[in-house]
């Protein structure tokens, strides 16, 4: 019978998919995913360390776990991802029970970490090997066997790590420096999926604009985009995420050509005063940013734009934020993401002086999020009426008499069930009603 294997994943889209990969090398062992940690025969924390806590969350994770160790000394615990990479042996110290602790791009080392604990197993496991999982690697990123979590949607890495260190972020101290894969792999792979069945891609980066500096072959990400805009058998392109400096007329026209890439971009904007953007070492202004949104719109007129925003940075006043306030006001972003800023290791934010308080940085997201529902629903409510083009993505998880899927702009639909839909399908869908979170709709036959 196959060990059963229980992976937990905090973070982004990038952990969903380093996630996919351990099951893929995992299941080359033997394993196969199971949805619970009890009975398990290994368990995996793939943790983020971009936000607040995660450290926290790691350990009181492992707390937990010690118990179902008890129960089953056989059972394997695994700590992989950013806070990995980032605590390296102190979580081995702290939690002795840990079998095996491996960076972001550690994941292809697992074999070798499990057989160290097979050989050392009568003897004790030295923290020095549990370590040698979380050398950052700079090779480049290489293709792993990759287990997927879902049938006809796929992650596909196009570019690992980053090389902006903007003075909030953790990701370059623990992803490492920008390291793209050539396009060929990335096609292949591509290729791979369509034959499988799969529909979209998503192409995975901390900064996907910066797809191809360091390959020297004069590609980037607009002619990615075409190359796999030629794959047949996907239907849907899309890309995440991109960074304001990097984005730009090219990437523009490629969304404006290609079929298949989808009229959606996720353009972090993080604060709308040039002051905090300069603290945060973002290198645009927000009149740089507005630009860039005026020219995609004005080339795509029903474009969906997302976003990010922090709220207390250091040194950010409530003049500083009400720009921020201004600034959603003005360029109607469909949605964002929002946090407030905490500090993260090994960054230069976390030192500075003027750190905000605790209160006044969430009073300031609550603010934000106010202003941003408003915007948010009433661009859903707009949809109301219009027909949208929608990938069936599978039964909707809160109501089983429900499909879910998603149109061309990442918004979710919902429509009724019926015999002759199935995931993987892609319908007119015409929508009726809206909520902040959703759409629902009737398909149009
Ligand atoms: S662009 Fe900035 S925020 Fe994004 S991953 Fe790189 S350093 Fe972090």
């Amino acid at each position: 019978m196959a060990k059963q294997l229980f992976i937990k994943t905090f973070g982004c889209q990038m952990n969903e998919h380093d996630t996919e990969k351990i099951a893929g090398v995992l299941s080359e062992l033997g394993y196969s995913l199971t949805d619970s940690p009890d009975g398990a025969d290994m368990i995996i924390l793939n943790t983020c360390s971009v936000r607040e806590k995660a450290e926290y969350k790691c350990y009181s994770d492992l707390g937990r776990l010690l118990e179902l160790k008890k129960k089953n000394p056989d059972l394997l615990i695994g700590v992989g991802g950013c806070v990995a990479q980032q605590e390296g042996g102190k979580i081995v110290k702290k939690a002795p029970y840990v079998d095996m602790v491996f960076g972001t791009d550690n994941i292809s080392d697992i074999p070798k970490l499990l057989e160290k604990k097979v050989e050392t197993s009568k003897g004790r496991v030295s923290t020095e090997r549990r370590r040698k999982g979380l050398t950052l690697k700079t090779e480049k990123v290489s293709s792993l066997p990759v287990l997927r979590n879902h049938p006809m949607m796929g992650y596909v890495n196009i570019v690992d790590g980053c090389d902006k260190f903007c003075t909030f972020c953790v990701v370059p101290h623990t992803r490492g420096r920008e390291r793209s894969r050539e396009p060929e792999e990335i096609c292949s792979e591509i290729r791979g999926l369509a034959s499988a069945g799969y529909k979209e891609v998503s192409l995975l980066g901390q900064n996907v604009d910066s797809y191809g500096k360091d390959l020297g072959n004069n590609v980037d990400l607009a002619d990615l985009l075409h190359m796999i805009n030629d794959i047949s058998g996907i239907k849907r392109i899309r890309f995440i995420t991109s960074h304001p400096a990097d984005f730009g007329d090219r990437l523009i026209d490629a969304m404006v050509k290609l079929s298949k890439v989808c009229e959606h971009l996720h353009l972090p904007l993080q604060s709308g005063s040039d002051r905090v953007l300069e603290r945060m070492k973002r290198n645009y202004t927000y009149p740089e940013y507005k630009e860039k949104i005026r020219k995609l719109r004005e080339a795509i007129p029903d474009v969906t734009i997302t976003a990010d925003i922090i709220t207390g940075f250091p040194g950010e006043t409530e003049d500083d934020f009400n720009k921020t306030l201004e600034a959603l006001e003005e360029l109607q972003y469909d949605s964002i993401f929002a946090f407030k800023y905490s500090k993260r290791p090994y960054t230069p934010a976390r030192l500075y002086e003027e750190q905000v308080p605790h209160e006044t940085g969430k009073d300031r997201l609550n603010r934000v999020l106010e202003i941003q529902n408003r915007i948010t629903l009433k661009k859903n409510q707009a949809c109301i009426g219009r027909e949208f083009n929608v990938l069936i993505e599978g039964e909707s998880k809160r109501d089983k008499g429900n499909m879910t899927g998603r149109t061309r702009g990442t918004k979710i639909v919902h429509i009724p069930r019926e015999d002759d839909i199935s995931a993987g399908d892609i319908l007119t869908v015409r929508i009726t009603s809206a909520t902040l979170a959703s759409l629902k709709g009737e398909v149009i036959r």
